[in-house]
């Protein structure tokens, strides 16, 4: 069957522990052993099947386990005898269904566009507007506690053609900071670098280090504080000339437009997983655009098919113009679930032209990987 207006008929889940090969800290907490995620598959009446990732973590967004439960349990009634073509209503309907499980309604926005783009042989940026750009730059993230790790790390990504990197900060102290940074700009000065706290400073810490940090001049310093404190978030964007950027306390739309209306920053860091789906994302794009304010397409700890899903949303918005973090699938975890791998070259992420995503799950790593299944 070609036609969208065929019901859904099927809706399958995998939660699962993905290794990792190292760990990595952020200012709000560490990754270490294994990052967990959720895959969803909805197969429809004439036997097409489309997947989506959630990617939570339990100190940014939420936990697995509330994933799973928000799918399984309230989200597959939603889904379940709908047809392909009233993606919107599902949507909606899950918004009101649960609340938060920003995640879940990404995995379940992804599913529903790749479905769709498997029925009708388009591939997913089609239904998100249409595609303009072929390539992101990637920007590969520098939060290994071990840093002679990390300079490893680094030199492989310059024989990789990888230009971005961005250091995390505000997980030990401001000196093994400030060490790092000046490490960088010594022996690796091709990187462009950005710096991202993750939350990681007190208030009585921020304006200090901050500053500090912004005299190496990265081309960014992002969230350096706790997600509700919107007041310091634009003291410090008025002391410096280098762009603060807001992660944690942009969420949605919602969060967008009030941070724009606060003058809290200079850009944003755009993820499905925090605004609950593709299209969200995308108004969280146009609403920054419209105020001025850049951004990027940022993730969480995803496998391949949530960095599928990002760049298709981010090949339809040209909103976005500072690139991707689409790097775990290449270089942190010990193996991706997808059958082909996630596609880099020269540092830029590849945007496919296939039906759908572009790419598949592989079935046996998912059930080899599962902790839980619900068919
Ligand atoms: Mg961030």
């Amino acid at each position: 069957m070609t036609e969208l207006l065929q019901t859904i008929t099927g809706f399958d889940l995998w939660h699962l522990a993905l290794p990792v090969v190292s760990a990595r800290d952020h200012g709000i907490g560490r990754v270490e052993g294994s990052c967990e995620i959720v895959v969803l598959r909805l197969t429809a009446e004439g036997g097409a099947q489309g997947f989506g990732e959630a990617s939570p973590w339990s100190v940014f967004t939420g936990t697995p386990e509330a994933t799973y439960a928000a799918l399984d349990r309230y989200i597959r009634p939603l889904v379940v005898g709908k047809r392909v073509a009233d993606r919107a209503q599902i949507m909606e309907q899950a918004s009101r269904a649960v609340a938060h499980c920003t995640e879940a309604k990404a995995a379940l926005e992804t599913a529903l566009l790749d479905l769709s783009g498997h029925i009708t042989a388009q591939p997913v940026w089609a239904f998100l507007g249409g595609k303009a750009r072929n390539t992101i730059p990637l920007s590969c993230s520098i939060a290994n506690p071990d840093f002679d790790a990390d300079i490893a790390l680094m030199q492989r990504l310059r024989d990789d053609n990888v230009g971005l990197i961005k250091l995390k900060t505000g997980f030990k102290d401001h000196a093994f900071d400030v060490m790092r940074l000046e490490r960088i700009a010594q022996d690796f000065p091709e990187f462009n670098v950005r710096v991202d706290y993750n939350q990681g400073l007190e208030i009585e810490q921020a304006i200090p280090q901050v500053l500090d940090v912004a005299q190496f001049k990265p081309d960014f310093i992002e969230q350096p504080v706790r997600h509700h404190h919107y007041d310091m978030m634009a003291q410090l964007r008025g002391m410096m000339d280098i762009p603060l950027l807001a992660d944690e306390s942009v969420f949605g739309p919602e969060d967008m437009t009030r941070a724009a209306r606060e003058g809290i920053c200079d850009g944003v860091s755009i993820k499905i997983m925090k605004s609950g789906g593709l299209t969200r994302a995308q108004s969280v794009a146009r609403i920054a655009a419209a105020n001025g304010l850049m951004a990027y397409g940022g993730d969480m700890f995803e496998a391949g098919l949530a960095h599928l899903a990002g760049t298709h949303m981010i090949a339809a918005t040209p909103e976005i113009t500072l690139g991707c973090e689409f790097y775990q699938a290449s270089y942190f975890l010990v193996e991706d679930i997808l059958e082909t791998p996630f596609h880099v070259e020269n540092g830029q992420v590849i945007v496919p032209d296939a039906p759908g995503l572009g790419l598949r799950p592989d079935l046996s790593k998912l059930d080899h990987y599962a902790k839980q299944r619900s068919f």
